[in-house]
């Protein structure tokens, strides 16, 4: 609790053992102190919300997540996933809540575990982290994932990855020796997840399914620092079939994970209002402490500040 008011944190990770042996070559490696953390459900992590004073966690697992895992056996893999997710969190109700992990290349499996997550297992929605294999998911085969989610009324969560091989190579490669986060939370996962969340109102999608719900984390990729000049942009004569701005403002709801700035939210609270913004931390990549000490420099009015820590996620997730 921070001054009476309920804590809730949504992009907040976690390890599936079987799932990170599948995708180990992709996935960011990680040892000791924070692979402990990572794999815990109730025990660690708990200590840690405590610690910090967050009420209520959102679990997702980490990047690559299903995105990294193919072939026939796929839907199958991520069902595992989920069943031991969902019993994870089932140990603390109170504390914990879940995000599926979806075999995003089956589109069709992907969009029936969505709904067998949310429907039997009671999780909040899904997480999807970049491409799946090189196919960004605005393509309309992945539509079906969009069209369930809408009909269900959860949001999905566009999270990063590590950039594509030809995006590497072209774009940080002389610099990753040196600045190994260049290509993840430097710079790499902003422009690999804001590009996704363009591809996707540029799609068409939200036309079609135009309830449909996104988060991003981050404070929204950079997207609400630059929303006027790309919605300027994306309608100049000859483009006008997207709205962007108004799908932007209608449609996505955006994080601070990972992501402490003042001047980060007052743009995002001036763009998008103060209901489409949650607090999150990103935790074990990021302390919980970093983010409540944060909190506690913002001079937000009451009202305001109970929707950022947990009213507004409360509400987009059916607490
Ligand atoms: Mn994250």
């Amino acid at each position: 609790m921070f001054r009476g008011m309920k804590v809730v944190a949504l992009e907040e990770h976690y390890w599936d053992a079987e799932l990170i042996e599948r995708t180990k070559d992709r996935a960011l490696s990680r040892d000791g102190e924070m692979r402990r953390q990572l794999q815990d459900f109730d025990t660690v992590r708990v200590e840690h919300m405590d610690r910090a004073g967050i009420d209520y966690q959102v679990l997702s697992h980490a990047a690559p997540s299903g995105q990294y895992v193919f072939g026939a056996d796929a839907p199958d893999l991520l069902r595992r996933v989920n069943d031991r997710l969902a019993e994870g969190v089932a140990r603390r109700p109170d504390r914990l809540g879940a995000f599926a992990a979806l075999p995003t290349a089956d589109p069709q499996a992907a969009a029936k575990e969505l709904e067998r997550c949310v429907t039997q297992l009671g999780m909040k929605g899904a997480m999807i982290h970049g491409p799946t294999g090189e196919k960004f998911i605005d393509g309309q085969e992945f539509w079906p994932i969009f069209a369930t989610a809408e009909q269900l009324d959860v949001p999905i969560y566009l999270h990063p990855a590590t950039p594509l091989r030809s995006v590497v190579d072209a774009y940080y490669k002389d610099y990753m020796k040196a600045f190994p986060t260049v290509i993840s939370a430097g710079w790499g996962f902003t422009v690999e997840t804001a590009t996704t969340a363009i591809r996707l109102i540029l799609s068409g999608m939200f036309g079609k399914y135009p309830k449909t719900k996104i988060v991003l984390g981050h404070f929204g990729e950079s997207i609400p620092f630059l929303l006027w000049r790309i919605d300027q942009a994306l309608s100049r004569p000859g483009q006008e079939g997207v709205k962007f701005r108004e799908t932007f403002c209608n449609n996505f709801w955006l994080t601070s994970s990972g992501n402490f700035s003042t001047p980060g939210l007052l743009c995002c609270a001036q763009e998008m209002g103060m209901d489409k913004l949650m607090f999150s931390v990103d935790w074990p990549y990021v302390a919980n402490e970093d983010g409540m000490d944060w909190i506690g420099t913002l001079q937000m009015n009451e009202s305001d500040l109970r929707k950022f820590l947990g009213g507004n996620a409360a509400r987009l997730l059916k607490l």
